[in-house]
């Protein structure tokens, strides 16, 4: 018999950006429903915050700091967690950046960074959690989009591609990866409250009334809003869902 299909018990997750934001939010609701959890990214003092957390609500959690860019620092992440938590079914690409210029503004260099942060760090780390899902027979693969997944804007020009590119990145190996039993989805977040989006409401006059009005929830989404989608795209729940991108936007997408 299968197991319930929210159970994540036995099951092992990696969490891009696991240590603050969005995955943080992701990793509890993983942490809750019985996953062990890698934690992934640069800060070692966030990162250690966030196992601490895990770990109180009973979850075999771990750090690894990582610099998701680096194709060798992600193979020795993912060998690392495979070697100390014993499998890998679960991989949240999650870590992003977004630099906020016009495209005639953007250098090469912010335009590598952002598409490096974004897209080719989810190549990367699908790439190398490959092998470890095949041999267990599946697993369970959550890229991070955006509403820039959608639309465009005048100062997004890397950061929109790059989301753009992850709903496409995720088909690809959800099509490619399917007769492994390994599902791909991308979650779209709307407007979410975090260090990200902290910035930004600083910087844009208006931002944040704005994205008020146009949200029919009528309010900011809030880290703990995607704990449900992440065990939903993680758990068995899920094992006839592939290739979608689901926005978790409080219905700012279909605002018209
Ligand atoms: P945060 O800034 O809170 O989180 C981003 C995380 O990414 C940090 O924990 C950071 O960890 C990690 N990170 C960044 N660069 C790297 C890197 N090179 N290597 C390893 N880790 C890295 O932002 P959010 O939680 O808001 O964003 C999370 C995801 O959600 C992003 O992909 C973002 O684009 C997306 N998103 C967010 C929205 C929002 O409204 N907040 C809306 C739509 C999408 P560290 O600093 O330790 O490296």
């Amino acid at each position: 018999m299968k197991t319930a299909p929210f159970d994540l018990t036995g099951k092992v997750a990696i969490v891009t950006g696991g240590n603050g934001g969005i995955g943080l939010g992701m990793a509890r609701g993983l942490a809750q429903a019985g996953a062990a959890i890698a934690v992934v990214g640069r800060n070692e003092a966030k990162l250690a915050a966030a196992v601490a957390e895990l770990a109180q609500v009973g979850a075999r959690a771990i750090a690894v700091a990582a610099d998701v860019t680096d194709k060798a620092a992600v193979a020795a992440m993912v060998s690392r967690v495979a070697g100390d938590l014993g499998r890998i079914d679960i991989l949240i690409n999650n870590a992003g950046i977004n630099i906020r210029k016009p495209p005639h503004a953007l250098d090469i260099a912010e335009w590598d960074s952002v598409i490096q942060t974004n897209l080719t760090s989810a190549f990367l780390c699908s790439q190398a959690v490959y092998p470890a899902m095949k041999a267990a027979g599946g697993g369970k693969i959550i890229n991070i989009g955006s509403m820039m997944s959608i639309f465009g804007a005048s100062f997004t020009p890397a950061y929109a591609a790059s989301k753009g590119g992850i709903v496409q990145f995720t088909r690809s190996c959800a099509c490619a990866w399917a007769a492994d039993n390994i599902q791909a989805n991308a979650v779209l977040p709307g407007w979410i409250d975090t260090d990200l989006t902290k910035r930004a409401r600083k910087e844009i006059d208006g931002l944040h009334d704005r994205v008020l009005a146009r949200t029919p929830a009528a309010r900011w989404g809030d880290i703990n809003d995607f704990a449900g989608i992440a065990v939903f795209l993680a758990s068995s729940a899920s094992d006839f869902v592939t290739g979608t991108a689901i926005p978790v936007d409080g219905g700012y997408s279909i605002m018209g």
